[in-house]
């Protein structure tokens, strides 16, 4: 299977001044490409040769599991975010986290939490377990909770790459500003 760069929704100054357009250009247009161009490199004569992308993530390891997860990391994280963002999730999963965190604002100081202090570089989530009980979760490097069974639903991606142009060192400050850019229309859909 060929795999492509996605295709963002919005145009690359869309999430100025939280996500710039060079950070768009470089983040999405070179280190998000050069993911999906290794990947595409390194599965031709193995076992992923023609297995979709969530197979690969949950089953390979090394340098494919690496470029596989940042391939599917990077599409979940572009394309859960919006010009038209913000707010506050609805219905099904608005209920989940009340239901887990007591509130919305609970639930967003506890994602941020989790962003801030994993150490180097990784992700924070948020995913679902098999009976739609909510979980945040921090990987660091290529993860993805999809490797402990669960399914990822929404990202911050904390790779210093994410936002040192637009912020420099204030990874807290990003990860604040970055719930004004959640499209949770997306992630209702996913959850
Ligand atoms: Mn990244």
């Amino acid at each position: 299977m060929k795999f492509e760069l996605p295709a963002l929704p919005y145009a690359a100054d869309a999430l100025a001044p939280i996500i710039g357009k060079q950070t768009i250009e470089f983040h999405w247009g070179k280190h998000l490409k050069t993911y999906v161009d290794n990947l595409n490199n390194l599965i031709p004569g193995t076992k992923f040769e023609n297995v979709d992308l969530e197979t690969i993530v949950k089953e390979s390891d090394g340098a494919i599991f690496n470029n596989a997860g940042q391939v599917l990391n990077h599409t979940l994280y572009f394309l859960s975010l919006s010009p038209n963002g913000g707010g506050e999730p609805k219905g099904k999963l608005a209920e989940a986290i009340n239901e887990k965190w007591g509130s919305f604002e609970n639930f967003q100081k506890e994602f941020v939490a989790a962003g801030v202090t994993l150490f180097g570089s990784g992700w924070a989530w948020l995913a679902k377990d098999t009976n739609g009980k909510l979980e945040i979760t921090k990987e660091p490097n290529a993860g993805n909770p999809l490797t402990k069974g669960l399914t990822p639903l929404f990202t911050f991606d904390v790779w210093e790459h994410a936002y040192y142009l637009d912020y420099q060192n204030r990874r807290a400050d990003h990860l604040a500003d970055l719930w004004k850019i959640v499209d949770w229309n997306v992630v209702e859909e996913r959850y």
